[in-house]
């Protein structure tokens, strides 16, 4: 079977999601963690669709990263809040507990990385860009992988960090190498970048090409579209660079 052919929504079932847990992440960013019946099972870096349906029958549909492992038995997605949006606001904002909605997944199979394939693994990310790169980290953890792994991940500010504590953990764990950068508001005493991701910020944070790493670089289109310039130019293969677009602009 074609990727093609295996990432065709078309081919996917709706299943029910009831929302089981629900935390904050940062002031903008809310995680839900979902029981889903009949969920096939998904791999570290895959998204989903989640399909809102209101009483008068119009219904929106938007893509979610998945967060959690293939090993966790809940579903977590974790949700930026877009103001003027449409679908964000209500799963940060109105959804409880109990709650129910549509989803269909998994989706993706491009965006994806699974112990066995190995390392080093670069991740790039920004904002809720971290989301499907979390969920390979948390795989790593899980499968007791060690291979070499850096994260470079761009905040707006310091209160924006999603995921800051697991993150720290993880590094102390298992040798993760977790690089922060803020692009907004920069607090004193701040030990990490204070710029947006560049070609200098990738050399000096990223792996060697010769190294080879496989790198995933998730987040605004901006974002994951000068990265993978740099990390080209600077000498790594194009097609060791996968890409997620998460949307239009900023962070
Ligand atoms: C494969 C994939 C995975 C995704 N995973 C996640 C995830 O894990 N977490 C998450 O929070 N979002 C994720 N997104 C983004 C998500 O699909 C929605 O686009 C986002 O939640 C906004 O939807 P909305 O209905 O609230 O806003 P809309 O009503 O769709 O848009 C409102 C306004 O915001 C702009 N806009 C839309 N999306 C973004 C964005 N991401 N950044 C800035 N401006 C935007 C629109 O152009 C519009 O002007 C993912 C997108 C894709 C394609």
């Amino acid at each position: 079977m074609t990727e093609a052919l295996r990432d065709a929504p078309a081919r996917l079932e709706w299943l029910t999601a009831e929302v089981v847990r629900i935390g904050d992440e940062t002031p903008r960013v809310r995680s839900l963690w979902l029981r889903v019946s009949g969920w096939p099972g998904h791999l570290a870096g895959q998204h989903l669709d989640v399909r809102l349906t209101g009483e008068d029958g119009y219904s929106a549909q938007r893509s979610y990263s998945i967060a959690s492992p293939p090993e966790d038995a809940l579903i977590e997605l974790t949700v930026q809040r877009l103001t003027a949006g449409e679908v964000s606001p209500y799963l940060t904002s109105e959804v409880a507990v109990g709650d129910r909605f549509q989803i269909r997944g998994p989706i993706g199979y491009h965006f994806v990385w699974t112990a066995d394939v190995g390392g080093p693994l670069f991740l790039i990310g920004g904002g809720s860009g971290i989301v499907p790169l979390m969920a390979m980290l948390r795989h790593r953890r899980n499968a007791g992988s060690r291979v070499p792994a850096i994260l470079l991940y761009s905040s707006r500010t310091e209160a924006d960090i999603i995921y800051r504590a697991e993150l720290e953990a993880m590094a102390a764990e298992t040798g993760l190498g977790v690089v922060h950068t803020l692009t907004d508001i920069v607090p004193a005493g701040w030990r990490g970048e204070k710029r947006r991701i560049d070609r200098a910020m990738i050399e000096a944070v990223g792996f060697r090409p010769a190294d080879r790493p496989h790198v995933f670089i998730c987040g605004p289109a901006g974002l994951v579209e000068t990265a993978a310039q740099h990390l080209v130019a600077l000498g790594h293969d194009a097609g060791m660079i996968k890409t997620e677009r998460f949307g239009p602009t900023g962070v």
